[in-house]
Formats: structure tokens, C-alpha cells, sequence
């Protein structure tokens, strides 16, 4: 019953934004949701193609001080606000204040592959990552640090934190290394930040021990780009499959996401290479045109990343095979895929050619150019891994 009348509270109240002008809520009033599932995207602004701020967990709880017919905004501090889709949150009350919860104690630890850090929280709350350059900045809000109430146990000279804001936690992890792969994971009370270290690499076998996910794109009943006859997730599996074989060659440990023409979901892909701690994943695509005006340009080959300490493994592998089949350059691009957001990997997709051109097609389908193109993207990996 109580739910109810909050629920009806907040209809009430006059919120608009974004497109619109702003309004007041009036005096401080937040709505407190609730998130209902993990992975849950809180956006730059009010629309499905804005920017992903973060990936929120279950459970985690945000204050939304305005709201429009979709979106609550969800107030991160006095200059930073996050958007998050009303479908993916549940209203628990209306309080005149923003909660702000303790943390209590911070970790860190070093082990033989990881940097950890255990942050302990009276709840969850929304939590930012950036990289800047090597370093990786880690931002939690609505958190109030105190660094004489907080406990702080085995600190080494690999982080450094502060209270930037009030209310806010920002941890920096600061590597002498480049970024190879990090991730937070949740637990009841808390967070868990890991960031790889680079291993060893032995600059004459340079795969040798690194684990691959190679991820043969779409499949099943979902074929992809189809032309000339040719389905892409046929090509895809192909090309993967000859490129585990020449990876494993050189010492790699390489996981495929499939292994035959089944249906496999996006989340299953970027699940399975976290379950078997990938330190490269592979998406293999062969591309078609979103708009038939660009029939014209678009051509050849093209690598994709999202995060920065994705880029220079898409780089290495671009040039590699922009030499080895004398495609177009289609270039490195930065896009949003689930395949290339992963942070946990260094993670990249490749779109070996255009399939809907007849001439790349042609090529695609042959078994001995496909073997080049999978050399080519062996060759980027261990270009890549020389250099770190
Ligand atoms: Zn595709």
C-alpha cells in the first residue's frame, strides 16, 4: 500500500528534461530505485543510442532527482548525471534527502596475475570506470569516505584514492604497466576491482600461454550479411576455426564461442570468455552496408574496439591485414558492440571484407584466402603482445 501511494506520488510530480526544458522538482526530493538486473546500462543522456556511462549491477541503488515519460536522471554529482530506462528499475520510495552510505574498509592485494581492491559498502550504489591513458580511475557515488573511519588494509604504491566530492570515492589505479584487462564484480556488501597484469611475454613466441576467445559472429537461424549465394556466419566459423589452429600453433590457448552453426546469444558470448579468463577475444564478422548510399566508399577490411586499451590490438591486427590481402582500408573505428565492450579482455571484432561485394565476396569464400586472413590476424596479436 505504502508502495502504491509513492508510486502515485511520484506520476505526480511535474518532471521533464533533456529535449525539454528542466524543471524543479521543488524542494529535495529523490525517488530511490532499485535496479532489477545485472549488466544494466545508465546512459549519457535519455535515448537507447546514448553513450553507456557504466553497467550497472542488481540491486544497486540510485537516487533520480527528474523524470520524463521513459527515463528517470539519475543524479551522480553536482555536474555528472546518468539516464537509466524506467523498465530496468523499481521505485522504492520518495525521501526528501539522497541516502549516502559508508564505506567502511578497502583491500588491496596483489596475487601473481591481479591487482584487487575489495571496496565494502553498507549497499551498492552507481560506480563509473574510465581509463586514462595507463591509469584506470574509479569512481563510486553516493558513498561517503572517510579515510579516518575507513579501514584501509595492506596498501601498496600501485593505487591512490581520494574523496573527490563530497560523497564520492575515487580510487586510481595507478599502472606502471599498460592496461591488459580489469573488471568489477559485486558481492553482497561491496565491490571487487581486478586488473590484469601483463604477463611474461616471450618476444619470440609471444602467444605462447596468452588464452584467446575467438567468437565466430552470429549463427543458427541468424545468418548474418547474406550475398552471392554465401551466409557470413558460415565464413565466420571458417575463418575462426583456421585461426585457432594457427594460434594454437604458436602456443596459445584458444576457445571458441562456437564450434557449429548453433544460435549463440551476445551475453553467452562475452559470459563464456570471461568464464575462461580470456586475454584476447576475437569477434570475426564479414560486413555489409548499413546504407546502400555507401556502396560507393565502403570496401575491405575494417577492426573495431570500444575501450582504449582495446586499440592498439585492433591497430596491429588492421595493418596486418590491410598488407596480407591488399584490401581497402576500411579502418580502426571505435564502436559500441557487445563484443567489443568487454573490459575484461583485450577485445576487438574484425570485419574481414565486405561479403555484399562481389570481388571481396569471391575471396572471402576461399579456403586459401581465408588462411591469410587468419595469419594476418595471428600475426596483429603477437605484433600487439611484442609491444606491451
Ligand atoms: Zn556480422
Amino acid at each position: 500500500m505504502e508502495k502504491i501511494i509513492l508510486l502515485l506520488f511520484i506520476l505526480l510530480i511535474p518532471f521533464s528534461f533533456a529535449s525539454s526544458q528542466y524543471k524543479n522538482v521543488g524542494i529535495a526530493k529523490y525517488a530511490v530505485l532499485e535496479v532489477k538486473n545485472d549488466n544494466t546500462p545508465l546512459r549519457d543522456n535519455d535515448n537507447e543510442n546514448a553513450n553507456r556511462l557504466a553497467h550497472l549491477f542488481k540491486n544497486a541503488v540510485l537516487f533520480a532527482d527528474k523524470e520524463n515519460k521513459d527515463y528517470y536522471r539519475v543524479e551522480l554529482n553536482e555536474k555528472l548525471y546518468g539516464f537509466i530506462n524506467k523498465k530496468f528499475v523499481d521505485v522504492q520510495a520518495i525521501i526528501p534527502e539522497k541516502r549516502v552510505d559508508n564505506i567502511n574498509k578497502i583491500t588491496f592485494k596483489e596475487t601473481k596475475d591481479n591487482f584487487d581492491v575489495k571496496i565494502e559498502t553498507d549497499s551498492q550504489s552507481a560506480f563509473i570506470v574510465e581509463e586514462e591513458g595507463n591509469n584506470l580511475n574509479f569512481t563510486l557515488y553516493d558513498n561517503h569516505f572517510d579515510p579516518i573511519d575507513t579501514k584501509i588494509v595492506n596498501k601498496t604504491d600501485n593505487f591512490a584514492f581520494s574523496e573527490k566530492i563530497s560523497n564520492e570515492l575515487e580510487i586510481n589505479f595507478l599502472n606502471n604497466q599498460k592496461l591488459f584487462g580489469y573488471d568489477v564484480v559485486h558481492f553482497s556488501k561491496g565491490y571487487i576491482f581486478t586488473i590484469k597484469k601483463i604477463p611474461k611475454i616471450n618476444k619470440k613466441k609471444p602467444l605462447k600461454n596468452i588464452t584467446v576467445v575467438v567468437d565466430p559472429g552470429h549463427g543458427g537461424a541468424e545468418a548474418g550479411a547474406c550475398a552471392f549465394g554465401l551466409e557470413e556466419k558460415n565464413i565466420n566459423l571458417k575463418i575462426s576455426k583456421l585461426l585457432k589452429r594457427e594460434l594454437e600453433k604458436r602456443g596459445a590457448k584458444v576457445y571458441l564461442t562456437r564450434k557449429k552453426d548453433v544460435k549463440t546469444g551476445l551475453y553467452d558470448r562475452v559470459q563464456f570468455s570471461k568464464e575462461k579468463n580470456a586475454d584476447i577475444l576475437l569477434s570475426i564478422h564479414q560486413n555489409s552496408l548499413a546504407n546502400p548510399k555507401d556502396i560507393v566508399n565502403k570496401h575491405g577490411v575494417g577492426t573495431y574496439y570500444y575501450h582504449n586499451q582495446s586499440k592498439p590490438l585492433a591497430q596491429a591486427i588492421q595493418n596486418n591485414l590491410i598488407k596480407a590481402t591488399n584490401f581497402k582500408d576500411d579502418k580502426v573505428n571505435h564502436a559500441s558492440f557487445a563484443l567489443t565492450r568487454p573490459t575484461n579482455a583485450i577485445s576487438v571484432l574484425i570485419e574481414c571484407g565486405y561479403i555484399i561485394r562481389k570481388e571481396e565476396a569471391q575471396k572471402l569464400a576461399d579456403k586459401n584466402f581465408q588462411k591469410i586472413v587468419a595469419r594476418a590476424i595471428v600475426k596483429g596479436c603477437e605484433d600487439y603482445l611484442r609491444d606491451l
